[in-house]
């Protein structure tokens, strides 16, 4: 492993060969052997681990590398600093290593994006170069999107990868729940706890109790209709539910399409009978306000 050495200045290493009048515009990336990195945060404590591990999948890349340095940069919806200098590390070894295609690494990026707790601010010396890959990085997963053909599991993770890349909040950390089927969202009337199950063709609002009893039969949510909006990707749909409608249209993921239709649906309650709009209630009662 390579090891810092403490003399060394925090001079960051130039991206490719520098020929004459070419780096003025290149960006840095942050040295691996840098001490930088000791003042940035990680998930496990030990931010050293970062470039340790960046290291190492420069050499060797095993999955489990992959894992363990994506673990520590975001770890359950919390993004740690470390994160802000090894994203364009990470997007680079992506491009040699073949990545570009994987929902998993855009999902792990969206997390980056939109992370569900908000943690500390971009420090100013890594913004630029973290900004210019996370910018890049937006525009792959969407060329994923809609080159590649997914099944429908992976197709949803990385539309939520692309969605919080764009910084589309809301598909951007709870798209997963048509796989994960662990939706929740309280009445915006009566305040009932309500479960959602992802079923093949619908979706089902039930109230709960804490244990996960129910407390009422089951309603069936009512499905927004869906635009014929056409993709365009320099006119892109401003609202989430259109821009989702459009790439799942584009993309022919009839089952994601027709659930998304329900997400974004109109929801009534079983306890009180108040309609409400469903995709809403996820958002707000779910730590995004
Ligand atoms: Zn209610």
């Amino acid at each position: 492993m390579p090891v810092a050495s403490p003399a060394r200045p925090d001079i960051p290493l130039l991206k490719g060969p520098c020929t004459a009048g070419a780096c003025i515009t290149e960006i840095a990336m942050l040295d691996l052997n840098s001490r930088r990195w000791e003042s940035l945060s990680a998930a496990g404590g030990n931010s050293r681990l970062v470039p340790q591990l960046l290291a190492r999948l420069r050499e060797r890349p095993t999955p489990e590398d992959w894992g363990e340095v994506m673990e520590q940069i975001g770890h359950q919806g919390t993004c740690y600093s470390s994160a802000y200098a090894a994203v364009p590390h990470l997007l680079e070894l992506a491009k040699v290593q073949s990545k570009l295609a994987d929902p998993w690494f855009y999902a792990s990026l969206g997390s980056i994006a939109e992370p569900a707790e908000q943690t500390e601010e971009v420090p100013e010396d890594v913004r630029a170069e973290f900004e210019a890959a996370m910018a890049e990085a937006a525009a792959l997963a969407l060329d994923a999107v809609l080159k590649q053909t997914y099944g429908v599991e992976d197709f949803v993770y990385l539309l939520q990868g692309a969605a919080a890349l764009y910084h589309r909040r809301g598909p951007g950390i709870w798209l997963s729940g048509l796989i994960q089927n662990n939706f929740e969202a309280y009445c915006p009337s009566c305040d009932s706890y309500l479960s959602l199950k992802v079923e093949e063709n619908r979706i089902d609002v039930i109230a709960e109790d804490e244990r996960c009893r129910p407390l009422s039969a089951s309603t069936q949510v009512v499905a927004r209709s869906i635009p014929d909006t056409v993709w365009d990707l320099r006119n892109q749909p401003e609202d989430d539910f259109s821009w989702l409608c459009a790439l799942c249209l584009r993309t022919e993921q009839k089952k994601v399409l027709t659930w998304i239709s329900y997400l974004y649906g109109k929801a009534h309650c079983p306890t009180c009978h108040a309609t409400f709009a469903l995709m809403s209630q996820i958002e707000n009662e779910s730590g995004m306000e």
